[in-house]
């Protein structure tokens, strides 16, 4: 009964081509959506530092100052949370895996010098942009306070006028 049940599908599978694949002589056809490695467009990177506090295994370091991301793929077990928290969208989970390797090494990617340096102007006039606003509240508070004085003095000034005049009324 068993046999019967089992028969056609071992006689379709005599005429199939075997499911299995010659890797790594034939390439690996990885699913679309399989998290293979991270990948990074790091010219995107703002070296927040973001992944590297969020990877739990602490296998990503970010050197904001010489504008690096570097990963030890050998720690990495592609859980993607990196991915999630990058706030620049610039990580991404794609297919592919880590070659084996005897020594443990780590993938550095370093930002371009345009980069860096349009982050550099970009930061240069957002402190220009603060400045100037900030001399322009001090200025409008001592405006302010200016007004205030004189409108003080005005007042005071007025009081006495009116109490002298009350005091050659009696
Ligand atoms: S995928 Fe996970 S383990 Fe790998 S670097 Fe990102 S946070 Fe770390
Ligand atoms: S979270 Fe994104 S932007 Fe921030 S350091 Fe990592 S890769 Fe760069």
């Amino acid at each position: 009964m068993g046999i019967m049940k089992f028969a056609p599908e071992a006689l379709k599978n005599l005429f199939k081509k075997p499911v299995t694949t010659t890797y790594p002589a034939e390439p690996a056809v990885y699913p679309e959506r399989s998290r293979g490695h991270v990948a990074i467009d790091v010219d995107g990177c703002i070296s927040c530092g973001i992944c590297q506090l969020s990877c739990p295994l602490g296998a990503i370091k970010v050197d904001k100052k010489e504008g690096t991301w570097d990963i030890d793929r050998f720690d990495c077990i592609a859980c993607g949370y990196c991915v999630e928290k990058c706030p620049k969208k610039c990580l991404s989970m794609v297919s592919g895996y880590q070659e084996p390797g005897r020594e443990k090494y780590e993938d550095k990617f370093r930002r371009s010098a345009e980069a860096m340096a349009a982050e550099a102007e970009k930061k240069k006039q957002a402190a220009l942009k603060a400045a100037a606003a900030k001399k322009a509240l001090a200025e409008k508070k001592a405006r302010e306070e200016a007004e205030a004085k004189a409108k003080a003095e005005s007042n005071a000034e007025a009081k006495a006028e009116t109490d002298g005049e009350k005091k050659t009324a009696e």
